[in-house]
């Protein structure tokens, strides 16, 4: 991981601020991507604090001039990408009936599309610097159906096609895509359903017991299975899905 550039989306909060904080230890120089400046700036000042690399770029994954953008400006800083990982999401409630088209266009917007576009901009320069690894972050969500989901759980589904077919794409070009799949972890997207709860302690609890290691992941429990995808650990795999969810798909 020393010295490699490793662009992180939604690196502001959750589990992509606990990836790059993880990443710039390994050595790598990472770019911190979010939406937010505020609190991706928070991020960014944390690496440096601890002595590592990284610089921000605030971009909308789910537009393609933001994201033109942001690998014009990794390439006037580093000359060259390494890493992708595609960690920016968002989380929506309801069932088909319920959803709006809005709603489902603004989810799969950014879970979807924006992996989509990421990877359709990053990977022609991974390719000339000869290869690359992208880990795609989807989710439990992805591998079976969630009640009152339904926008979501397409996305998250939609991500593992798309990390399989990418991956059979660019085998050749020596560029590894993986789709690690998080359970549910206690990031401020969950903080967010938990406090909208009627009654946020009941729903905490009800959240970690479901759950065969009765509770929720941290997102360092995550971090850590997205370096072990996107480091030298793993030469061979490619188009895998590995769950991280303390056993929930497994039941
Ligand atoms: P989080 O704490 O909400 O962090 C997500 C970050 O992405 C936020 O900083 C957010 O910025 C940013 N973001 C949102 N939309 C963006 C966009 N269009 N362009 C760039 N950045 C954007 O979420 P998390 O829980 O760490 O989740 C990270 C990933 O893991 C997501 O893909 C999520 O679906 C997946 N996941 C999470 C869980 C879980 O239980 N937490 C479980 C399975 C999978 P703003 O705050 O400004 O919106």
């Amino acid at each position: 991981m020393f010295n490699k550039v490793a662009v992180i989306t939604g690196a502001g909060s959750g589990i992509g601020r606990a990836t790059a904080l993880l990443f710039a230890k390994k050595g790598a120089k990472v770019l911190v991507v979010d939406l937010d400046s505020k609190e991706g700036s928070k991020t960014v000042d944390s690496i440096e604090g601890h002595g590592g690399e990284a610089r921000l770029v605030v971009a909308d994954v789910s537009k393609a001039s933001n994201v033109q953008r942001m690998v014009k400006t990794i390439l006037e800083l580093y000359g060259r990408l390494d890493i992708l990982v595609n960690n920016a999401g968002i989380f929506t409630e309801g069932s088909v009936v319920e959803t709006v088209e809005e709603e489902w266009d603004r989810v799969l917007g950014v879970n979807l599309l924006g992996v989509f576009l990421c990877m359709k901009y990053c990977i022609p320069e991974m390719i000339k610097g000869g290869g690359g690894v992208i880990v795609n972050v989807g989710s439990e969500a992805g591998l079976v159906g969630i009640r009152n989901q339904v926008a979501y759980n397409v996305s998250k589904s939609g991500v593992i096609a798309l990390t399989k077919s990418t991956a059979l794409d660019f085998a050749e070009n020596n560029i590894r895509v993986n789709c690690l799949c998080p359970g549910r972890v206690l990031t401020p997207l969950v903080e967010k359903v938990i406090s909208d709860s009627e009654d946020p302690e009941a729903t905490r609890r009800i959240l970690s017991d479901d759950r065969p290691l009765k509770r929720m992941g941290t997102p360092e429990d995550i971090a850590a299975g997205i370096l072990f995808l996107a480091s030298d650990e793993t030469p061979y795999a490619t188009g895998t899905v590995l769950s991280i969810d303390g056993g929930y798909t497994a039941q």
